[in-house]
């Protein structure tokens, strides 16, 4: 019995260690590393471009400002031309000008709103594409955050059913024993408990002594020994 239930031991024991593995290795985790990554630069350059558009508004307000000043102002004048104030030819000449070279520079504020309207206009733009791209990658981290509970989960129900067996194989055998494998195992790991296959400890890598083998042989067969080569546990 004990023979058996150290075997089933090891091959639990194996198999726990395999799922916590699998566990903290699961392909989704590194994908999903990835993709909070792609969606960190997403928001920076969301956020990068969102500024700048910020940035062109007031800008395209300034000079729409700017632009109605001197349209308020080019109102005035001509008001003036054409009220009679001013009645000298040289002034009105002046006035004129003065009109003219006001007009000017409206048509160069409203230019300048223009370009700035244009320019959000297509700050604008790649904020939706950047946002659509974002939401993609939303999308993504959701269904592998899933992915990851759904495979945890199932990986939790196999260790548990493990745990499980383990326990009852280490109550079927003795509590040396158990101590004794524990101890060995750090070292040889799924290979703490071997066959003897008839002339060799299937643990080691080296030839057995026939003085060993002899003693192995004459061993009742359900006997748990150590071999004297390697030190791990033989069952004969
Ligand atoms: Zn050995």
């Amino acid at each position: 019995m004990s023979q058996e239930s150290l075997s089933e031991l090891q091959r639990l024991d194996t198999e726990i260690q395999r799922l916590n593995h699998r566990r903290i290795n699961l392909e989704q985790r590194s994908t999903l590393e990835a993709a909070l990554l792609e969606q960190t630069e997403h928001q920076v350059q969301i956020d990068a471009v969102g500024a700048a558009r910020v940035e062109v508004a007031t800008r395209q307000r300034r000079h729409e400002d700017e632009a109605q000043i001197v349209a308020t102002k080019v109102e005035t004048d001509v008001a003036r031309l054409y009220s009679g104030e001013v009645q000298g030819v040289k002034e009105l000449e002046a006035l004129q000008h003065e009109i003219a070279s006001l007009g000017e520079r409206q048509t160069g504020f409203e230019d300048q709103a223009i370009e700035a309207m244009e320019e959000a206009e297509e700050l604008a733009s790649r904020i939706t594409s950047l946002e659509a791209a974002r939401a993609d990658v939303d999308n993504r981290i959701g269904i592998l955050e899933t992915e990851i509970t759904v495979t945890e989960t199932e990986i939790d129900v196999e260790m548990e059913r493990a745990a499980v067996g383990r326990t009852a194989a280490a109550a079927e055998t003795t509590v040396e024993l158990v101590a004794e494998y524990e101890s060995l195992r750090p070292g040889f790991g799924s290979a703490t408990v071997v066959r003897f296959d008839g002339s060799n400890c299937s643990g080691c890598p080296s030839v057995m002594p026939a003085m060993e083998v002899d003693r192995m042989k004459r061993e009742a067969s359900d006997s748990i020994l150590n071999c004297q080569e390697c030190g791990r546990i033989v069952l004969r």
